[in-house]
């Protein structure tokens, strides 16, 4: 019996949906734990190009049930679109492929207004938020003011605490600032339009996964952005507001005793990371340009351009010590093909002080990357499906990696597509 998590080791963006595009073949089910649509998995297969956001990337595959777990930010309006825009390149959702936890709260639309609403407070001093309300939903479900997506099944109950929570909402939205308020019957509506299209797939997924679990089927955790986006734990306040760490898999599932028997670490060959917040290595000018374009570095829910930086190993390895990665799937090595010489940051300098170890946020300002250059393989490897066929160059930079990691990396991947993979 395999419980796998597939997490991202740093800012996000390291080409995780992609591989539990390919790995979902060997489990039966693929959970969702964490954050909601504002980050985006960009997954190309044989039905085509998909960009999802909510949906586990295992919807893709067909005879694998998908599970939007009960820490997740369950946007029911984004969520249509979202399952209207992939049936529409023919891949079926049912309440069988597609099952949504009653213990899932609802993002409601204060909360994208109060994201955009203090991002403007904010000014130039921004998070650089996406505004799709994560942050706003987070802080009301850990004050206790969201609406559970089983409440959907009791009208009378629901309407008496959506009056509560609309009477304190509706203080900060005018008085905080200075914005309209909410009436009752505009959520009444909102939720007849979207709760109940969603309400098909609502079920106790608990439940349903410790009955899986019993019977021995194998299940994935699938999670959003990287260990440096982690609440607790990353570059806060750039973190998101939810815990991103295979750690949360079990909690945020629906499986709180469960133990994982592996953690998949997707690292990215380059690093980028997209908003504001401190990134060291960052590259700037036609340097920067060239490989954000060589990457197609473009946010999938926003299309804003991505900072790009040489591969941080500082940052990477204390991702994968958060993570408990036990292995490395190693992405977009490819992208590096142009490069005569390859910078990777091995240290960080602080002052007089040479670090490897990633330090406390609000050191990171100060932090200088220390680059060590490496050989270039100077081709195109897109079409390499074996170790044995990578260029020496190529291999020593994938080696070198493993060293400073100190975790094997099995999987190379140097392709979008899902056979485009160097298994070692
Ligand atoms: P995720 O959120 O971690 O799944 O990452 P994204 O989907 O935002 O970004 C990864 C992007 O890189 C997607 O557009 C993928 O199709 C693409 N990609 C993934 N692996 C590779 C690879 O090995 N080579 C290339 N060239 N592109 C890749």
């Amino acid at each position: 019996m395999k419980n796998c998590a597939i997490v991202g080791i740093n800012w996000g963006d390291e080409g995780k949906g992609r591989m539990v595009d390919l790995l979902t073949e060997d489990y039966d089910i693929v959970v969702r734990y964490q954050g909601g649509g504002n980050a985006g998995h960009t997954v190309v297969n044989e039905k085509g190009k998909f960009a999802l956001h909510l949906l586990p990337s295992g919807i893709l595959r067909q005879g694998v049930v998908n599970i939007l777990g009960n820490g997740v930010a369950l946007d029911p309006e984004n969520l249509l679109t979202e399952i209207r825009d992939v049936e529409a390149k023919g891949v079926a959702v049912t309440p069988e492929n597609l099952k949504i936890s009653d213990r899932a709260s609802l993002l409601l639309p204060w909360h994208r207004d109060l994201d955009a609403l203090e991002e403007q407070r904010l000014g130039d001093r921004k998070y650089g938020s996406t505004k799709q309300g994560i942050a706003p939903f987070y802080s009301d479900k850990y004050q206790k003011k969201t609406v559970l997506a089983g409440e959907l099944f009791h009208p009378v109950e629901l309407r008496e605490h959506l009056r509560d929570l609309l009477e304190w909402k509706d203080l900060t939205l005018t008085r905080v600032y200075g914005s309209r308020p909410y009436t009752l019957e505009e959520l009444l509506r909102w939720l007849e339009q979207y709760g109940e299209t969603v309400k098909p797939y609502i079920c106790d997924t608990g439940d349903y996964l410790r009955r899986a679990q019993a019977s021995g089927r194998s299940i994935l955790f699938e999670a959003q952005l990287g260990a440096l986006r982690d609440l607790d734990f990353g570059i806060y306040p750039y973190t998101t507001s939810s815990n991103t760490l295979a750690a949360y898999a079990p909690i945020g599932s629906g499986l709180p005793s469960l133990k994982l028997t592996e953690v998949i670490g997707v690292v990215k060959a380059y690093s980028t990371c997209v908003g504001e917040g401190p990134f060291v290595g960052e590259m700037f000018g036609s340097e920067a340009d060239r490989l954000r374009e060589a990457g197609a570095e473009y946010g999938a829910k926003t299309g804003r351009p991505r900072r790009v930086g040489p591969l941080d190993l500082v940052a990477t390895r204390y991702g994968v010590e958060l993570q408990g990665a036990d292995k490395i799937a190693l992405t977009k090595l490819d992208v590096l093909g142009y490069m005569e010489k390859i910078p990777v940051c091995v240290k960080y300098r602080i002052g007089d002080t040479l670090t490897d170890r990633f330090p406390f946020p609000a050191e990171l300002a100060q932090a200088e990357p220390v680059l060590e250059y490496m050989e270039g393989w100077g081709c195109d490897i897109s079409g390499v499906r074996r170790w044995e066929d990578l260029p020496e160059a190529a291999r020593a930079y994938v080696r070198r990696i493993e060293d400073t990691l100190r975790c094997p990396i099995p999987y190379v991947s140097v392709g979008p597509q899902r056979d485009s993979i160097i298994l070692r």
